[in-house]
């Protein structure tokens, strides 16, 4: 590092964002280039990081995500600087960025990372709340602790998620498609978990999300809720540990209203009328007063701060649009994560979905892209991009995501297999021209490595048409 003047500090790489594409991004090139100093700058007082990494198959990937004091990544890696300081303005030209703290970097490579944030239904309502961070996750266990009804507006993974976690309140959840979760299951799978919703919930320590997030107990802001602090896990886990305080517990208590338009009237009345602080008008005509709504309507990112005087192409998502090499069309500027939108020919079987694997993945090949430009090396695509793969839990389901899942981009042409087998497991299989282009995977199927081969080596199946779903064959002996 030498310093240019009083303020300003050259660093050969500097990455923008705590996240897990930031944070995974600075691990890489801190141990990659031993003797140079990696600058990380970040918003949060606290960074996320991967811990227990398991590479379940060729590209499925399972792995918790901590939040932890920067302090631990500076302690492992100690040519790595970590500054609480957000970015305020880029100047690519120059090669330079300004911090909230009047700070100036000058860098010769940049890895911008900085996430996305929700799109909120609508903005600056005391009575509508976005889930992004621990921040937001706390002030809404300690909203929800005193709530009796609550408005969910979405149809994705968070959605999914909350409407299932959250207990002792009523939940009015208005999506917009025919069927809940479209994002990620079809409406057969769909059919599949939601008796789950009306069950009762099997008592459980943890909801063990296949990617889990924990906070660390020692740091984590104390919310001055009890039960909450002693948690070591997720929004959803720290919700769980406030809803088992709670002396009356009634589990789920779930209404859907499907294929609502975005047709929000929100009345605001002062809670000491003893009406509901918040309405929520539906198109379908129908009308839920709420102690507040969720809005769970997707992601914007976030890059402000960089656009401002420089010549980024954007995606149509706003996204940062990057190459195969992760790079902008800004030189030497990279980008990882939620905030980038990925602006390469994608392998038949691959698509971006902002999620943690994808961010650590993005954010361990930009460093690797920037290694290579500095050090004139030629790069490939990662393999990691050649087939979409995620595990998550569902409504305590395990699931797995393989390919063009849901069919995307294949139009009519594809056919589907089905097996299922009510509160066991759902087997959908994508096939085109008789080759498999993705499969949802739901309960203990243990056929994800056996379907991930065969999206990988498309193989002709058409021989065996229905047999390949056939319970009474043991698949992957078949295909070993
Ligand atoms: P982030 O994790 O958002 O990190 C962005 C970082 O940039 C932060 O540290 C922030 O402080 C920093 N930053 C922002 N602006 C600036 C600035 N101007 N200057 C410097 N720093 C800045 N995905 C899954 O795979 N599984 C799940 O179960 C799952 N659950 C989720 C639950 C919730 C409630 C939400 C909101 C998302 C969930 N996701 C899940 C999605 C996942 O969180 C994101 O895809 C992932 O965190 C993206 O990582 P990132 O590093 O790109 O961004």
């Amino acid at each position: 590092m030498a310093t240019a003047s009083q303020s300003e500090v050259q660093f050969r790489f500097v990455v923008a964002g705590g996240g897990i594409a930031g944070v995974t991004c600075a691990q890489q090139l801190a141990s990659q280039f031993p003797s140079l100093d990696i600058v990380l700058l970040t918003a949060a007082p606290m960074v996320k990081t991967v811990s227990n990494f398991r590479q379940v198959s060729k590209t499925l990937e399972d792995f918790e995500v901590e939040e932890q004091p920067s302090s631990v990544l500076e302690e492992k890696y100690p040519n790595l600087k970590v500054i609480q300081s957000a970015v305020t303005v880029l100047h690519a030209k120059q090669h330079t960025l300004l911090t909230e703290n009047g700070q100036v970097f000058h860098y010769e490579k940049l890895c911008v990372c900085t996430g996305a944030r929700p799109k909120l239904i609508i903005q600056d309502n005391p009575h509508v709340l976005g889930i992004r961070d621990t921040d937001s996750a706390q002030e809404f266990q300690k909203r929800l602790s005193s709530a009796k009804r609550i408005v969910v507006v979405g149809n994705g993974g968070i959605a999914l998620e909350l409407v299932y976690e959250v207990e002792g309140c009523e939940v009015i959840w208005a999506v917009k498609d025919k069927a809940i979760g479209n994002a990620f299951i079809d409406a057969g799978a769909a059919q599949f978990i939601i008796p789950s919703l009306e069950a009762e919930k099997p008592k459980k320590a943890l909801p063990c999300k296949r990617t889990r997030y924990t906070t660390d107990k020692d740091t984590a802001p104390n919310t001055g809720i009890s039960g909450i602090v002693d948690c070591r896990s997720s929004p959803w886990t720290l919700l769980m540990c406030l809803m088992s305080s709670l002396p009356s517990q009634v589990s789920h208590r779930v209404h859907v209203e499907y294929e609502f338009l975005l047709l929000l009237k929100i009345a605001v009345f002062p809670f000491s009328t003893g009406v509901w602080p918040i309405y929520a008008q539906l198109s379908n005509g129908k009308t839920y007063g709420c102690d507040f709504i969720v809005s769970a309507t997707g992601v914007v990112p976030n890059t402000e701060p960089f656009l401002h005087g420089n010549n980024f192409d954007l995606a149509e998502d706003h996204g940062l649009k990057v190459d195969e090499h992760m790079q902008t069309s800004e030189p030497d500027v990279y980008a990882a994560g939620d905030v980038c939108t990925a602006g390469w020919e994608p392998s038949a079987f691959w698509q971006q979905m902002r999620l943690w694997t994808q961010a650590r993945q993005m954010g361990w090949y930009a460093a690797r892209s920037m290694a290579a430009d500095i050090l004139g090396e030629a790069i490939e695509l990662d393999f990691c991009f050649e087939l979409f793969s995620h595990i998550t839990k569902f409504f305590n389901y395990k699931v797995v995501l393989l390919g063009k899942f849901n069919a995307q981009g294949l139009g009519q042409d594809h056919e589907l297999l089905v097996r299922c087998t009510k509160g066991l497991e759902y087997v959908k299989v994508v096939l085109r021209g008789g080759r498999m282009m993705g499969a949802i995977l739901i309960g203990e199927t243990d056929l994800e490595e056996t379907f991930e081969n065969l999206i990988l080596n498309q193989m002709d199946l058409s021989p065996y048409g229905q047999e390949l779903l056939n319970p009474n064959i043991d698949i992957e002996d078949y295909f070993d």
